[in-house]
């Protein structure tokens, strides 16, 4: 009798891993998942905050895949160990903060450690040659088999007839004739695939798996590094570059904004770890003040915050600024006009 291969697939929770999972299943391999957690992760957490996305299904789309296929999925938290990754690269980033090569080649080495602590025979992934820049590039597959060490025990369902075989084609593990040549940017082949498969409904994020494709949430990156003087994050910092109007009126302070009431309510959680304006006398947002505020500082900020609310036109607002050790500073201000905000303030 032969022994049922395994193999872990990375899902991200995108349609192509969902498929390269599909495919090896359909082959009789018994097939694990596993999601790394970075802290930057599109799906679900936007959506789950904002009340205009409230229609948007609040999901976790791995878990989901994982449900599709039936198989057990394993998430795994890499917030910190991803963080060298993120903040030093050796092949650079792409168009924004994306470490794409090296995310690659960081996730199939963890793959790797953990098929060999699980007994499993290969790994799979949803890469398609020259489908994304950065990581997909023809040339650049081969850096990730090699860096990442897992060599031929990396399969990529969905273009193997286009690279050399590997390890569980050449054992007979896996049939490659029943494996695709897919490649280039064109979604129609997955498409059509899922349709046959019966998957509707699946997550197709606009720019990539993470927000660090974004370019807004890559600049605010860069400006957390920037004030800070050091390229550093905790969890905190990059979920609330998520959230909120980031503006920045003076090198040492930032404010984070509320923008509706899922941000209000979401923000009001770090009321502890920062100084907050509130407006008191009109509706308005909760603000958090990432830095010191001086006396002049306080003003600005709390003028600055008014304009966000529904007293932006009145003459007087009432606020209260909360400080850190919770003291509070409550006086009446002139909400800032929208010319004095100046564009560049806006990280
Ligand atoms: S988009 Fe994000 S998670 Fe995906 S490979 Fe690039 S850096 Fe990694």
């Amino acid at each position: 009798m032969s022994t049922q291969r395994k193999a872990v697939a990375l899902i991200s929770g995108g349609l192509d891993s969902l498929l390269a999972a599909r495919l090896m299943l359909d082959q009789g391999i018994h097939v694990e998942g596993i999601n790394f957690y970075t802290g930057f992760c599109v799906e679900g957490h936007t959506h789950a905050i904002r009340k205009k996305d409230k229609a948007k299904p609040k999901r976790n789309n791995a878990l989901w895949s994982a449900e599709q296929l039936g198989i057990k999925l394993h998430i795994i938290d890499i917030i910190e160990e991803y963080k060298d990754v993120l903040i030093n690269p050796k092949h650079g980033y792409g168009a924004n903060m994306n470490p794409c090569l090296d995310c690659k080649i960081f996730m199939v080495g963890k793959a790797k450690q953990w098929m060999e602590e699980n007994g499993f025979d290969f790994i799979i992934t949803g890469e398609v040659m020259g489908q994304r820049p950065m990581s997909q590039r023809k040339d650049l597959l081969p850096v990730v088999v090699k860096e990442s060490g897992a060599d031929d025990r990396l399969l990529r369902p969905l273009c193997a007839q286009n690279l050399a075989a590997t390890l569980p084609e050449r054992e007979g593990w896996v049939n490659r004739e029943k494996l695709l040549d897919y490649s280039g940017r064109n979604r129609k082949p997955q498409m059509a695939l899922a349709k046959e498969f019966g998957f509707e409904d699946y997550a197709t994020p606009a720019g990539g798996c993470c927000f660090l494709t974004d370019a807004n949430y890559s600049s605010k990156l860069v400006d957390l590094w920037q004030a800070r003087n050091k390229k550093d994050y905790e969890l905190d910092d990059i979920m609330l570059l998520k959230v909120g109007r980031h503006i920045r009126p003076e090198a040492h302070y930032k404010l984070i904004v509320s923008r509706e009431d899922g941000e209000n309510k979401f923000l009001s959680g770090y009321r502890k770890q920062f100084s907050t304006i509130e407006i008191k006398s009109h509706n308005g947002p909760l603000t958090l003040v990432d830095g010191e505020l001086s006396e002049n500082d306080m003003q600005q900020a709390a003028r600055i915050a008014a304009r966000f609310s529904q007293g932006r036109d009145a003459e007087k607002v009432n606020v209260t600024v909360t400080s850190l050790n919770g003291e509070t500073s409550n006086f009446d201000i002139t909400p800032m006009p929208a010319s004095e905000i100046k564009q560049e303030w806006y990280v």
